[in-house]
């Protein structure tokens, strides 16, 4: 029974890592992800569906267009993998619970936003109000994992504060630089964030970002291949952020109640 729970996690994970995919290749271009049919980006010929089984048919088809032998960008075969392990990996965290559910769909948020900022600096609005409006109803849920906000008054003044925060930093930032480090979908992503794990996580959280953001841009900055004032996504580093937040929330909130 357990087993087959696992693998059907699994295959669930990996169809919406293809789903992700989709996501990510059509919302910034404002078109629609559930009308049209999956179409190679090169030669624009229609996928046949045993072409387009998740994982499966990348590695079958080497990475390689089955029609135009045009690479496939390795991204679809990460997406579709990462999401697949995280399904079970959450699964075998939670059990069946409602916790397992939501941590799934914060997860499956995070991947699209992550990928999408990534390649294209931007942040749909609609993933993040998803992100707030769900953060807001899950405090009618009784009895969740602590993980989520204590309760719903924290939960609202880290959607304020979260906000709040980042709007302050983009101001201080025009006005000292006159630069823009970061976005309003940055603000609206943490907004999301503090409504999902409450005031106390935001601050860590943006810590933790700018720390994660620091390690992987320095290198670069020394030798030369990024410049200060180059535009850097802010999006994935948080999201990394929120994740390490919630791995290590024990050790962080006993690190800092020795402070
Ligand atoms: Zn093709």
């Amino acid at each position: 029974m357990l087993f087959e729970a696992y693998l059907c996690l699994f295959f669930l994970g990996a169809i919406f890592g293809s789903f992700a995919n989709v996501c990510i290749y059509r919302l910034p271009l404002d078109q629609s992800i559930v009308i049209n049919r999956s179409h190679c980006p090169f030669c624009k010929k229609k996928i046949k569906w045993y072409f387009n089984i998740p994982i499966f048919s990348y590695i079958y088809l080497q990475g390689k267009c089955s029609c135009c032998k045009e690479k496939i960008p390795i991204q679809y075969l990460v997406v579709e993998s990462i999401s697949a392990l995280s399904f079970v990996f959450i699964f075998y965290l939670f059990g069946f619970s409602i916790d397992t559910f939501l941590f799934i769909f914060i997860f499956s948020i995070y991947v699209i936003i992550f990928y999408i900022d990534l390649k294209y600096f931007i942040i749909p609005n609609s993933l993040n109000f998803i992100l707030i409006f769900s953060g807001f109803f899950k405090n009618f849920i009784p009895q969740l994992n602590r993980s989520f906000s204590p309760d719903i008054i924290s939960s609202i003044l880290g959607g304020i504060i979260g906000y709040l925060a980042i709007w302050i930093i983009i101001q201080l930032y025009k006005k000292i630089k006159n630069i823009e480090g970061m976005g309003l979908g940055d603000a609206k992503l943490f907004c999301g964030i503090g409504l999902w794990f409450g005031y106390q996580s935001i601050f860590i959280i943006i810590f933790l970002a700018s720390i994660i953001a620091l390690m992987t841009i320095a290198p670069k900055l020394i030798k030369g291949k990024v410049k200060m004032k180059s535009e850097i996504p802010f999006g994935p580093f948080i999201i990394i952020g929120n994740l390490v937040y919630l791995i290590f929330m024990d050790e962080i909130f006993n690190f800092l109640s020795i402070l």
